[in-house]
C-alpha cells in the first residue's frame, strides 16, 4: 500500500488535464481512481457512464437518485414542523 503524496497529481480522465491534489473532484475506488480536474468534467463523464453504462449502472443510479430525493423531501418535513 502506497502512503499518498502531499503533491500527489492527477489526470483528469475527460480533457486529460493534470492537476494537484486538494484541486478538481477525486474519487478513490476499490479498483482504481476517478479523477476529473472540474466539475463540469465529472458532469461529462456521468452523461458519458449512463450513456453507456450497462441496465445495473442505469438503474442504480436512478435508485440513488430516488433515495435522495425522499430523503430531502423527509428534511423539508422536518423543517417545517419546527416552525
Ligand atoms: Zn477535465
Amino acid at each position: 500500500m502506497s502512503v499518498a503524496h502531499p503533491r500527489e497529481r492527477f489526470k483528469c480522465c475527460i480533457c486529460g488535464r493534470v492537476f494537484p491534489r486538494g484541486q478538481g473532484i477525486v474519487v478513490m475506488l476499490p479498483g482504481g481512481v476517478l479523477a476529473f480536474h472540474s466539475s463540469k468534467c465529472a458532469a461529462r463523464f456521468l452523461r458519458l457512464l449512463l450513456d453507456s453504462g450497462s441496465k445495473e449502472v442505469v438503474s442504480s443510479a436512478l435508485r440513488l437518485a430516488k433515495e435522495l430525493e425522499s430523503k430531502q423531501v423527509e428534511a423539508q418535513e422536518r423543517r417545517v414542523k419546527k416552525i
